[in-house]
């Protein structure tokens, strides 16, 4: 039962005030019929809304069922308009994106119904609408929308069914059927308020109450009205269920396929942030790759690297000190130098040179690095030239093997100049180009570069660097700081190859952050078009609250489209970032003949990884625009066209 105690409401115009309703005393009872009627402005939707949960008042009681409203949350509130009360409105308010099952089903959704899609089918057909299940709104007549929204305001069985000038819109055929609807739904136990401002359909009734200037003036009980049934007292318990994640994503997803162009330049425009920080990191990728492959090609054996940490030469004392240190296999002496060659025709040319690692050790200088003729022996005064050189000096390189040149060398060393010395040299062999460290570089063989460095004045004995060759892999960690703790810096191949590859990955991470800010401005967009949506779905949104949506529930639909949009810019981004690298690649490899790999490699992780960070930053910049409409007010949002 619906009691009303003196409720009066007003609204502030300027410095007048306007007494909307004037002490409204009312009883309702179960089962019936009851229609509203009096002049347009007369206070007749401001009762029902206030009835149904939608619109406040300024004072008096409101009992339902034995409860006082006027006591409830919002929360409570909400509850009770899902729990209690089914919408009829004069323009229908379907929410035009989904079917007519599916507006019905949404009602019951936000209960949690298990078998939704049964009933609402089941609805449809009570109001004579089951075979135009699967229409949208703007498929429908007036008359039809009008049941769907019967249909939907009796989704969640509530007791009270109110409806503001359902056949307003429609014409007296449709009009008449529509009330022989809410006739036979009050007959079945419900109660059903009508306000009306036409008179002819009144005999559906079983009372009519007039009101005028916000004051009841009339109220006339019919004969039929005697003995109806009485509903059992259904306590209200708020069980506060939220709308699931599916129907949400259904939401957000028909809402998205609604605008789909407006959305897919959105995604469009994230995916370009996306496709900038895969393709680097692709490029990153592929050059790391290159780089550990051509570092790292073959290793046989770890070696360390010792040289004084002031970087000055390495003598006689030093060698005695590092191989007093247990698990030694070899100690070896490494120089590197500048190096001019001339040829016996007197050409000249200027290089890089280093000292070869006997052949044993070739883990450092590799075979394979020798193109033409052979690695220069340990104990023979031989030296290997590059490719680019040889043919600078004999045309081809084939000629430069085996042929007496003149070499001029001098130790390379960041603390002093040392003398150069001039040695006869044999070329054994040509090394391929760039095969070193991406550098073109004399190789000379061992004795001969410990030769030359003995041979320059104050250098006697000593070398640059030794590499200590260990006797298994297992001793190095242990060899390391023991040589450490000698005193001098030590670094194994790996950590020399990662301060390379580390260069790599700063410069990419330098070219990515470009990219985030692309990603940054994109989410952004993204915000926007879902504020523009939120103004656009106002009154979507006055619909699902009047139909029991919490705060929570219209919150979440809006994060799940940012959340959608977001993944889907991701994905796009993903796609064209593969396509593009595949591309690359092929031209790459087939238009530069000296690149035989794939320099861009993407990763399926780092993929995953940024479609879900795209995602999550849609979701973000979802934030103030869902909360904007969470908040909106029930019945403004209704209002607004
Ligand atoms: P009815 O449904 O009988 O036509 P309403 O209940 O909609 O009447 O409105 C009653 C009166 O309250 C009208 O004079 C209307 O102008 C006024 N009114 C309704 N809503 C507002 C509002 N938000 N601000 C100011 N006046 C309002
Ligand atoms: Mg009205």
């Amino acid at each position: 039962m619906i009691t009303l105690q003196h409720i009066k409401k007003s609204y502030k115009l300027g410095s007048n005030e306007l007494q909307v309703l004037k002490d409204i005393n009312l009883e309702i009872q179960p089962g019936t019929l009851t229609y509203l009627v009096g002049e347009s402005g007369s206070g007749k939707s401001t009762l029902l809304n206030i009835i149904g949960g939608i619109d406040t008042y300024d004072s008096g009681t409101y009992y339902f069922e034995n409860e006082d409203i006027s006591t409830y949350s919002e929360k409570d509130l909400t509850y009770f308009r899902r729990e209690k009360v089914g919408f009829v409105f004069q323009n229908f308010n379907l929410i035009s994106h989904l079917s007519s099952i599916e507006n019905v089903e949404l009602s019951m959704v936000l209960n949690d119904a298990a078998d939704s899609k049964k009933r609402a089918l089941e609805l449809l057909k009570l109001v004579g609408m089951d075979s135009y299940a699967n229409h949208l709104p703007n498929q429908l007549s007036g008359g039809q929308k009008q049941r769907v929204a019967i249909a939907r305001a009796l989704a969640n069985n509530p007791d009270v069914i109110l409806a503001d000038e359902p056949t307003g819109a429609l014409d007296s055929e449709n009009s008449i059927q529509v009330m022989e609807i809410l006739r036979n739904i009050a007959d079945q136990g419900k109660t059903v308020i009508v306000v009306t401002h036409s008179t002819e359909l009144l005999h559906y009734g079983d009372v009519v109450i007039r009101i005028k200037d916000g004051e009841i003036i009339n109220e006339h009980v019919s004969n039929n009205a005697t003995n109806h049934l009485s509903l059992a007292d259904k306590k209200l318990k708020n069980r506060r269920k939220k709308i699931g994640y599916r129907m949400s994503f259904k939401l957000a997803y028909r809402n998205i396929k609604s605008k789909r162009w407006r959305n897919f330049i959105t995604a469009f425009a994230a995916a370009i942030g996306i496709i900038g920080i895969l393709i680097i990191s692709a490029l990153s990728n592929g050059i790391n790759d290159k780089i550990n492959s051509i570092l790292n090609h073959d290793v046989q054996l770890e070696s360390l690297n010792v040289s004084n940490q002031n970087n000055s030469p390495l003598t006689a004392n030093d060698l005695k000190k590092v191989n007093t240190i247990n698990g030694i296999k070899d100690t070896l002496s490494y120089n590197a130098y500048t190096v001019n060659i001339i040829t016996q025709n007197n050409k000249r040319a200027t290089a890089s040179g280093e000292g070869f690692l006997p052949q044993k050790y070739e883990k450092v200088y590799k075979k394979d690095y020798v193109k033409y003729g052979e690695y220069p022996k340990a104990n023979a005064n031989e030296i290997v030239i590059p490719e680019r050189l040889a043919k600078e000096l004999f045309k081809s390189p084939k000629k430069a093997i085996g042929k007496n040149v003149t070499l001029t060398s001098q130790i390379m060393s960041l603390n002093e100049l040392y003398p150069t010395i001039t040695k006869k040299v044999t070329i054994s062999g040509i090394l391929q180009n760039e095969s070193i460290k991406f550098l073109d570089t004399v190789g000379i063989s061992y004795n001969l570069s410990n030769n030359l460095a003995k041979a320059s004045d104050g250098f006697e004995g000593n070398s640059l660097m030794f590499i200590i060759i260990p006797k298994s892999d297992a001793n190095l960690d242990h060899m390391k700081k023991a040589v450490s703790k000698a005193g001098y810096s030590v670094k194994t191949d790996q950590e020399n190859n990662g301060e390379i590859t580390n260069y790599v990955s700063l410069a990419s991470i330098a070219l990515g952050s470009l990219s985030a800010i692309s990603l940054i401005v994109s989410s952004i967009m993204i915000g926007i078009v879902l504020y523009i949506g939120v103004v656009e779905r106002t009154k979507e949104i006055g619909i699902l609250k009047a139909i029991g949506a919490y705060r929570k529930d219209i919150r979440r639909i809006f994060i799940c489209e940012g959340f959608v949009i977001g993944l889907f810019g991701g994905i796009i981004g993903s796609v064209v970032s593969w396509g593009l690298c595949l591309s690359l690649n092929w031209i790459i490899i087939n238009v530069f003949e000296k690149v035989k790999f794939d320099l861009f490699q993407m990763n399926i992780y780092q993929t995953i990884s940024i479609i879900l960070l795209s995602g999550i930053l849609g979701l973000i910049a979802s934030f103030i625009p869902a909360n904007m409409a969470a908040k909106q007010v029930v019945l403004d949002s209704l209002r607004y066209e």
